[in-house]
């Protein structure tokens, strides 16, 4: 069996749950501040995933398990070998399964991996046999005497469940969410900061699960089939670095006609690799990209006027997510609001704020520690870089530290106004740049997000506009001019939508304002899938 910790997640507990800290990736760092406009999805486990679906003894993933469906299935099956995979916060489960394990199934042999593995001493905290350090196939496939150099096969993996936005669970049908492509694990560039990239090997280091463009193509052309999907999340935290790849995927998609649309994450010397034709018609349609601080001294902004290019990949109708760290050593309580100023002013159409954290098995995290800066006393559980400081900071102190956070998420929110705002915004650009475009791959693409969205934005932006009023005229006023713009450009049934689904819209949107002030929390569903199975 491979299973992620159990649930739930978004509350405060003694196994290291922090309703700071929910299971939801946009809603936890990036539009928290947002309110009923956050939004909030689940994305699977992805590790245990691809494990599951490269080797061929039988196996059972469990994912979001609650304590009781841990215990149920470890009690139901004779399992040899029990994985288990944990990011650094949720240690405390680990160390809970990893009991429960040798109470309820004795047998089983026990595997720990994923960037828990990185805490300096978890063989002492933990009761597992094996500590897995970096991916995680390899080692499995070793383990269980199978080749561990045959060809990686990709799980079918739909990229976000239970989305919800504006009070409203959208609907799951097949094909209306992107599929999730893992092309390679780690990052090159090294950054000191950065967890993924010290996992996988560090500076000038990375695990390729596919070479070339013709692979990659390959494996997205068995997704398009399976899933019934254009859209693909690719989970490569640098994927325009290897360029070479990705014209090849370029030349392969032109080939065959593919209109599909790409969310890729990558660094801004990567993204200066391409010009931005190149980069609309590989389909790139959301750009995560590091913005960090400008006088941070990062190599991959070096050369880079980050808020040009952000305006210029908005303009190719590119969704621009930025990233920036707050409480670098050079920050000050006088130079700080400055640079949030700054990153702001970048209006990406998301924004996530992180605080500059030391954790276990980055170059950071050996230089503090080697300064003797790391506060030795915070719980694991809470040093995910949305709370507060786990170091001695030259000049902002442990509490100071989460005000400025909060501030940034604050400033971004009353700014530049909601996200789902941003992100209509963005496509409108695009549609207009390229409705008329000679590619025809490229019309369709942004004729098929226009077609099927823009009535939906049309109302989203008329129930926008009414919701913000009276709390932030500019806003309300700019998605006002944003919604006579869609009305222009779109069909006469998008037109007409609005007058029907914008109330609707609105309600549900004031009824989630209630919930959220209530308290209200989301947990994502367990998930049980069999490989290879057979029954006793
Ligand atoms: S460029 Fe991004 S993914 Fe790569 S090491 Fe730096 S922070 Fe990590």
């Amino acid at each position: 069996m491979l299973s992620s910790v159990f649930g739930p997640y978004a509350q405060d507990d003694e196994f290291g749950s922090r309703s700071i800290n929910p299971m939801e990736l946009y809603h936890n760092q990036v539009t928290r501040a947002q309110g009923s406009f956050s939004l909030r999805m689940f994305h699977r486990s992805w590790g245990i995933m691809m494990i599951q679906e490269n080797i061929s003894e039988p196996s059972t993933v469990l994912d979001f398990p609650t304590r009781e469906d841990f215990a149920r299935e470890l009690t139901s099956h004779r399992y040899d070998i029990v994985g288990i995979s944990s990011i650094i916060t949720n240690v405390g489960k680990v160390r809970e399964m990893c009991r429960m394990i040798r109470k309820l199934s004795p047998q089983s042999v026990i595997v720990v991996g994923g960037h828990v593995a990185a805490i300096p001493g978890i063989e002492t905290m933990i009761d597992a046999d094996h500590i897995v350090r970096g991916e995680g196939i390899s080692w499995m496939r070793r383990y269980l005497g199978e080749d561990e150099n045959a060809p990686i096969r990709h799980p079918a993996i739909v990229s976000g469940m239970r989305t919800r936005i504006m009070g409203i669970r959208l609907p799951e049908r097949k094909g209306a969410t992107a599929a999730t492509i893992i092309p390679s694990v780690g990052c090159p560039m090294g950054c000191n900061f950065c967890t993924t990239s010290a996992f996988f090997g560090g500076k000038g280091k990375f695990v390729n699960f596919y070479e070339t463009g013709d692979d990659l193509f390959e494996v997205m052309s068995r997704m398009e089939n399976e899933l019934k999907v254009q859209s693909f999340f690719v989970m490569d935290e640098n994927f325009l670095l290897h360029r070479e790849r990705a014209m090849q995927l370029l030349a392969r998609m032109k080939e065959a006609g593919k209109s599909w649309t790409m969310s890729v994450f990558a660094s801004a010397n990567a993204i200066r690799k391409y010009t931005m034709q190149e980069l609309v018609e590989l389909g790139v349609s959301w750009l995560w990209m590091g913005l960090e601080s400008p006088r941070a001294g990062y190599s991959k902004l070096q050369g880079t006027d980050t808020r040009q290019l952000a305006r210029e990949l908005r303009e190719h109708g590119i969704r621009v997510q930025g990233s920036t760290i707050i409480g670098l050593e050079h920050h000050t309580p006088d130079n700080i609001m400055a640079e949030i100023e700054h990153a702001v002013s970048h209006n990406t159409d998301f924004h996530q704020f992180m605080l500059y954290t030391p954790v276990p098995g980055t170059p950071l995290y050996q230089q503090i520690e080697a300064e003797g800066r790391l506060l030795r006393e915070i719980d694991y559980a809470d040093i995910h870089g949305q709370f507060k400081f786990n170091f001695q900071h030259a000049a902002i102190s442990r509490e100071d530290s989460k005000r400025f956070l909060d501030w940034a998420f604050w400033r971004d929110f009353e700014l530049n106004g909601p996200s789902l705002y941003r992100i209509a915004r963005t496509l409108l650009a695009g549609w207009k740049r390229y409705k008329d475009w000679p590619d025809a791959r490229v019309r369709e693409r942004f004729a098929r997000e226009m077609g099927h969205l823009s009535g939906v934005y049309s109302s989203a932006l008329w129930a926008m506009e009414k919701q913000f009023r009276k709390v932030n005229a500019r806003v309300s006023e700019q998605i006002r001019a944003l919604r006579l713009e869609f009305k222009r450009e779109s069909g006469f049934v998008s037109r007409m939508m609005p007058a029907v689904l914008g109330p609707v819209l609105l309600w549900a949107t004031r009824r989630e304002e209630k919930r959220l002030a209530r308290g209200k929390t989301y947990e994502p569903p367990t998930i049980l899938e069999r490989r290879n199975w057979v029954e006793a």
